[in-house]
């Protein structure tokens, strides 16, 4: 591949590199599966109910994985054939369905948490620095698409109601109201379980100060 067709600025540099990270990832993803007898998307749906550690509706995990409902039906439907989730008329609505892991799904979700450890590895030998540097890197970008609506939302400190940014002048500046903590950048959740989302005017103004202060 020429090496300018991203461009040479910067934005088009990162952007190669991160196109690079996602060949390796789909790579190491499918070498997993094909040894799991899952694919890769199975995999994903297993770890997504073992990190929410509660059932989930159909209509959730497809907005978490960004895949269309019928898909997220069949998926599922192939996950419960193998005795990996269990499907239940949700308690509140009996006309959804939600879904949650057995036994075995959960050890089948352990293990396919594990294919990225060849990603934590290497960001595990960059300085410490440096891993804080592209944490909060990582969460601009994903706010960012999520603001331009290319990326699902996700359950994270950026855009909680409890969330107090820049709060103290100090290390760890950023405050969680509701689990009274203090927090660093390097703290920041992605995918909180007592997450609630804030109107837009409080999103808008966290963002504004993340924005200036990191
Ligand atoms: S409730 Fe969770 S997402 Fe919200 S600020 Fe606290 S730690 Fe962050």
């Amino acid at each position: 591949m020429s090496e300018d067709v991203y461009g040479v600025q910067t934005a088009g540099r990162v952007t190669h590199g991160l196109l690079r990270l996602g060949t390796a990832m789909r790579d190491h993803a499918w070498e997993w599966a094909e040894g799991a007898k899952l694919t890769p998307t199975q995999g994903e749906i297993l770890v997504l109910l073992m990190q929410r550690k509660a059932t989930m509706r159909l209509g959730e995990i497809a907005r978490e994985t960004a895949l269309t409902a019928p898909t997220t039906s069949d998926v599922v439907s192939r996950l419960e054939e193998k005795g990996l989730v269990e499907k239940r008329r949700a308690i509140d609505d009996g006309r959804a369905l939600s879904v949650r892991l057995t036994a075995r799904g959960r050890t089948a979700a352990k293990r396919a948490s594990q294919w990225p450890e060849f990603l934590a590895n290497a960001v595990g030998r960059l300085h410490a620095d440096e891993q804080a540097a592209f944490y909060r890197t990582l969460l601009k970008a994903i706010r960012q698409l999520e603001a331009n609506e290319q990326m699902p939302t996700h359950s994270m400190c950026l855009s909680c109601a409890h969330f107090e940014v820049s709060k103290y002048p100090k290390r760890s500046p950023h405050h969680c109201a509701l689990l009274q903590l203090s927090m660093a950048d390097t703290d920041l959740r992605l995918d909180c379980s007592v997450y609630e989302e804030a109107d837009v005017a409080t999103q808008k103004k966290s963002w504004k100060v993340f924005v200036q202060v990191t």
